[in-house]
């Protein structure tokens, strides 16, 4: 069976104490490679070489730093289709999804930064020509980068690459559910001669090789995407070692629709912003909440477009969902669908795992699930499911909605339907959430500040903010 290795001072290395993990494949429900269960002796190997290579990769210039980075993105459009074919085999995602957003994305993703530092302007404050103050942003050194299972090149290269564009070498984990892109990275860096040990890949579990580089000393910064529990262990590690920690978490995010939206259009991307990935984006639409007036219309249509889509194979074409991640997760979104019903929620479609024929008759596949009839601060409403699970609650009033909307302990991103502009953007104004969208969903430019409010996160990542959070600034100032 394949054994992936880690990536460490421009070299493939096996971890130190020789021990692997399993990596499934969730459509088959089977164990297909194994990776690296890699520890704080992995990661002590990985700081040294980050280290070591730091002086040259920062006294680069940004032209030149953005030709490494750009070499990447070129190699991973030229693999495009090999690394979507890897990334729905380990994740379960349908292949076209793969091919159409995650691939795309990490490829855009190094070619953003790549190009963003190239437009780069200091700060410069003048004293009123009695002196003036200059702002030098300076790289921070060896920088950790810690991604999860949904989207995992994608998000993890959306780390990785403003990490490097601004000069810091990275020691980078991603989540041990879904490692497989992370190693086809590490070939493309060979590949393309990415100078050694500027980015380095340790695979492994996140209580051993993940907090291992949150305790480790020399790291200067902890770029983290996961779950709010996780979130908050790293952060009481980090904190007191004042490392600077970007925490991009979970999210419980509401569909808000107006009777006055256009109704279509409300229908059909609703349906995608909560079933897209299998329900397993941080920004899924996971509470719909409907104006009563158009309540049952939009409840008859969107059942009706739900039942549409097709649970399948992750590599056919006409499948619109593919498997959730792990059976653990299955097992959690399944235990989620049965506290809905003890709290009176009405199934409306969906609810059971999916029967497939073989060979796919153990992977993960569940219905995508729509739930009526719940309170909306109830557990079902106010946790985050993570799966292909929504639920639909009727509102009268646009005060009532942020009340209910506003509930929950997160505030990662919100979706508003409606025709009235004034309240557009009063809702957009009044909505606890870092990211909102009006009349449509996960419309993305990367120049754009991305996080969460609440237990969603700290910090922000995209576009400069991203560049920020990875330099130090240094105010210089000179008087006359
Ligand atoms: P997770 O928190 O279990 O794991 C995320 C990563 O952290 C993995 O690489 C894991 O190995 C590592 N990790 C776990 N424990 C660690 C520790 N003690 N120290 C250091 N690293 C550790 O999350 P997951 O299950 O992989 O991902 C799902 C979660 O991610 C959901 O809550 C989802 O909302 C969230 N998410 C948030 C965003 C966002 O941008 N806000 C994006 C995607 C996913």
């Amino acid at each position: 069976m394949e054994k992936l290795q880690n990536y460490i001072g421009g070299k493939l290395c096996a971890p130190v104490k020789g021990e692997y993990l399993d990596n499934y494949e969730p459509a088959r429900g089977e164990v297909y490679s194994l990776i690296p269960r890699s520890g704080a002796e992995d990661v002590t190997a990985a700081v040294k070489a980050a280290e070591a290579a730091f002086p040259a990769w920062s006294a680069l210039s940004n032209a030149e730093r953005s030709k490494h980075l750009m070499a990447l993105s070129n190699r991973i459009a030229e693999r495009l289709d090999e690394l979507a074919m890897a990334e729905s085999r380990d994740n379960g995602k349908p292949f076209k999804l793969a091919q159409s957003v995650d691939i795309p994305r990490a490829r855009d993703n190094f070619a953003f930064f790549a190009t963003a530092i190239l437009h780069q302007e200091d700060e410069f404050h003048n004293m009123g020509g009695k002196g003036f103050n200059y702002t030098l942003r300076q790289p921070l050194g060896s920088v950790a980068c810690i991604s999860p299972w949904n989207l995992p090149l994608y998000l993890f290269s959306w780390k990785i690459a403003p990490a490097l564009a601004s000069g810091n070498c990275v020691i980078a984990k991603p989540s041990e559910v879904t490692p497989y892109t992370a190693y086809l990275l590490s070939q493309i860096c060979i590949e393309v001669g990415f100078p050694a040990g500027v980015l380095n890949i340790v695979h492994g579990l996140g209580a051993e090789a993940g907090q291992a580089m949150v305790e480790n000393d020399t790291i200067k910064a902890i770029s983290f995407t996961g779950g709010t529990a996780t979130g908050a262990r790293i952060a009481s590690i980090a904190a007191p070692k004042f490392k600077k920690m970007s925490l991009e978490l979970g999210g419980k995010n509401p569909n808000i629709i107006f009777d006055d939206c256009d109704f279509e259009r409300a229908v059909k991307i609703s349906t995608r912003a909560a079933f897209a990935n299998q329900g397993q984006i941080c920004l899924c639409g996971s509470r719909i909440f409907v104006q009563r007036g158009i309540y049952d219309r939009f409840k008859e249509a969107f059942v009706e477009r739900v039942k549409g889509l097709k649970v399948g194979a992750p590599e056919e074409e006409s499948s619109r969902m593919g498997a959730v991640v792990s059976e653990a997760h299955m097992e959690k979104i399944l235990s989620y669908i049965q506290l809905a019903q003890e709290e009176g929620g009405q199934i409306l479609h969906g609810g059971k795992r999916v029967e497939m024929p073989a060979p796919y008759d153990k992977g993960y596949f569940l219905e995508p699930t729509v739930i009526e009839g719940l309170s909306f601060d109830c557990r079902t409403n106010q946790e985050e499911i993570f799966g292909p699970v929504v639920t639909l609650t009727p509102f009268d009033t646009e005060e009532e909605v942020l009340m209910m909307a506003n509930s929950t302990e997160y505030g990662l991103a919100c979706t508003i339907f409606t025709q009235d502009l004034n309240r557009a953007h009063r809702v957009a104004r009044d909505i606890h959430s870092g990211i909102v969208w009006i009349n449509d969903w996960l419309v993305r430019d990367l120049r754009t500040p991305f996080g969460g409010m609440k237990n969603s996160g700290v910090g922000r990542e995209g576009g400069f903010e991203a560049l920020k959070f990875f330099t130090e600034a240094k105010n210089v100032c000179f008087n006359y």
